[in-house]
């Protein structure tokens, strides 16, 4: 069975950085990733708050750079390589990849998040058909169209304002009178004249005829009567899911699902650490999840060092 130190599971920034401090250091490290490197960056039109890039840059670019930044220095890459199970053996950790079991001495679970669903009549039927969860993939389809998008977070005002690039009118549905989006990026957004807000409102149906989205059915959270508002597309922006389920069994999760980490990136597991969006950190940022990614993997060489040395 192929042996190696540091596994990191996962290739968006959080993994990267983690495989790029613990391959620097010579530990033997295998980045594991079910598709391609770079994570859900890549699914972002433009980053402008990742220090060092005054003018940003696209988030597949900057995935980019760090996968050849962690490849350069010594990074085993397995992409479309999906980890299927982490069992304990010992000391380390068998885990099944592809039908194939390797030996790590120390993981890293780098897997993400994944966007959350609505969970509304029409929403799983109309998927692919003008129901979305990555404006950058599917925007350009919307032009000179109306669409919608759900959710008043970071990534739903962002991927509104990228929209309004293709899309005749953007309408945001948020369930509050307020957003919970950073300051500068709702100024954008109100500045902007296709955007159109409908405050205290969720979708309670997405309406659709001949295998296309034709409209969402608006229920009021202030007591207003229900509306219909027609449209051709609906981005769905409400959060994040942790993808944990490899660890359920392994260490301790919050009430939400996300892997629970101390400061310096270890589960409740010895030689299991964790980083990014995974985890129960609050701040969930590129530059959050790069430097979680780095003490994490410092801290797993840290702890494969003690154990070699105790042997
Ligand atoms: P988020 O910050 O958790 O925001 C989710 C939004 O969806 C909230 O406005 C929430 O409403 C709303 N929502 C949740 N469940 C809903 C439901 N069932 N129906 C209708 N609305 C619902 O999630 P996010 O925007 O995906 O961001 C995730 C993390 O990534 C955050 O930490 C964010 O800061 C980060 N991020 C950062 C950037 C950036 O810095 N450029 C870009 C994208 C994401 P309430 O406000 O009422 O709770």
């Amino acid at each position: 069975m192929e042996t190696i130190d540091i596994a990191v599971i996962g290739g968006g920034p959080a993994g990267l950085t983690a495989a790029l401090y613990a391959a620097r250091a010579r530990a033997k490290t295998v980045v594991f990733e079910s598709g391609l490197p770079g994570g859900q960056i890549v699914t972002t039109d433009w980053v402008e708050n990742y220090p060092g890039f005054p003018d940003g840059l696209s988030g597949m670019a900057l995935g980019d750079l760090m996968h050849k930044q962690a490849e350069k220095h010594g990074a085993d890459f397995r992409s479309f390589a999906g980890v299927e199970k982490i069992e304990p053996a010992d000391l380390d950790f068998k885990l099944t990849v592809d039908d194939e079991e390797v030996l790590a001495r120390v993981v890293i679970l780098a897997t993400g998040a994944v966007p959350k669903k609505l969970d509304v009549p029409g929403e799983a039927e109309f998927t692919g058909r003008g129901v979305s969860w990555c404006a950058t993939c599917d925007g350009a389809l919307f032009r000179d169209k109306v669409v919608a998008v759900i959710g008043g977070g970071d990534a739903a005002i962002e991927e509104a304002i990228f929209l309004t690039k293709f899309a005749s009118r953007v309408h945001i549905v948020h369930r509050r009178d307020e957003l919970r989006a950073t300051k500068c990026i709702q100024e954008r957004c109100f500045e902007n004249e296709k955007i159109q807000m409908h405050w205290s409102r969720v979708v309670k149906e997405v309406k659709g005829a001949d295998g296309k989205v034709t409209g969402i059915e608006l229920g009021a959270t202030n007591g207003d009567p229900d509306e219909l508002l027609p449209l051709d597309g609906i981005f769905i922006f409400v959060g994040i899911d942790a993808k944990s389920d490899l660890v359920t069994d392994l260490c301790d999760l919050d009430e939400r699902g996300f892997v629970k980490i101390d400061h310096n990136g270890l589960t409740s597991y010895p030689g299991l650490y964790a980083a990014g969006d995974v985890t129960d950190s609050d701040l969930k940022q590129v530059v959050t999840a790069a430097a979680k990614g780095a003490s994490a993997a410092f801290e797993a060489l840290r702890y494969l060092d003690n154990r070699l040395c105790s042997i």
